[in-house]
């Protein structure tokens, strides 16, 4: 149960943050999602953690790549809700394109959102996470982090940076009881993977469990981590089995 806990999902307004922000409202947590663009489909995500499972929900816009914004973000979070207990470093993007021909701006874009908007979550919020007495952070990352992806040099290279940033963070903050892991989905169906140029079943066909994974299913593993007070600079593959 996470009842009296806040968790703070980045963009959780659409796919596998949704699920996550959803899925911590179920076990009684209160959600702060943060989002980039897309404020309506925000507010649905609150209004349904508001309406089904009775908890504190409310969306705030912030481009989590955006080191003073983070900061004013973290600055108005604290205002607002006085601290957070749970923060899922979720928000992400691809602009995929062979290493050969990739454009320096979406090497960087990639980086910048994937990467350094984990760094800036965890450089701004860390403070308040240390106050509490037991905090976690998880770090949404990616099967492609760990195994390398053809087409994905720049998210690749992100997601793997992803863990060595999550393993570090684990080691500078456990002495302050926060933990902090990462999720390594495989194939999830999301708007993410509908705008890959490869179709469902071909996907699929490179799994060993033979389907793609389900938003909810990466969403129970993040519960398990909310959960976990002995388990920190994990990887968690939720992937079907690529990864092993
Ligand atoms: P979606 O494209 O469905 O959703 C992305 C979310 O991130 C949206 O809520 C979007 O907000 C938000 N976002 C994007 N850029 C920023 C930004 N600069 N600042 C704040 N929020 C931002 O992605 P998925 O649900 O598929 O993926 C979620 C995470 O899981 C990502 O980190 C992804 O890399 C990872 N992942 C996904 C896999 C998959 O198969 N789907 C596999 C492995 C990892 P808005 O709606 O406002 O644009």
């Amino acid at each position: 149960m996470l009842k009296g806990k806040t968790a703070l999902v980045t963009g959780g307004s659409r796919g596998i943050g949704a699920a996550i922000a959803q899925a911590m409202a179920a076990e009684g947590a209160d959600v702060i999602v943060v989002y980039a663009g897309d404020a309506q489909a925000a507010e649905r995500v609150c209004q349904t953690c508001r309406e089904a499972y009775g908890v504190r929900a409310q969306a705030y816009r912030c481009d989590v790549s955006d080191f003073a914004a983070v900061k004013e973000l973290a600055a108005q979070v604290k205002a607002d809700w006085g601290g957070i207990q749970i923060l899922v470093n979720n928000a992400g993007i691809t602009r995929d394109g062979l290493v050969m021909r990739m454009k320096e701006e979406d090497f960087d874009r990639v980086m910048d959102t994937n990467l350094k908007g984990a760094f800036n979550m965890i450089r701004h919020f860390s403070p308040m996470l240390m106050r509490q007495e037991e905090s976690r952070i998880i770090n949404i990352s990616s099967i492609s982090g760990v195994i390398g992806n053809a087409g994905q040099a720049n998210y690749a290279a992100s997601k793997a940076g992803l863990i060595g940033l999550t393993k570090t963070v684990a080691r500078e903050l456990a002495s302050r009881h926060v933990t902090c892991n990462a999720i390594a989905p495989g194939f999830i169906e999301t708007d993410m993977t509908r705008a890959m140029p490869v179709d469902a079943q071909t996907l699929a066909a490179a799994v060993p469990l033979g389907r793609m994974g389900k938003p909810e299913e990466v969403a129970q593993a993040a519960v398990f981590l909310a959960n976990a007070a002995y388990v920190t600079g994990e990887v968690l593959c939720v992937s079907g089995g690529i990864g092993m």
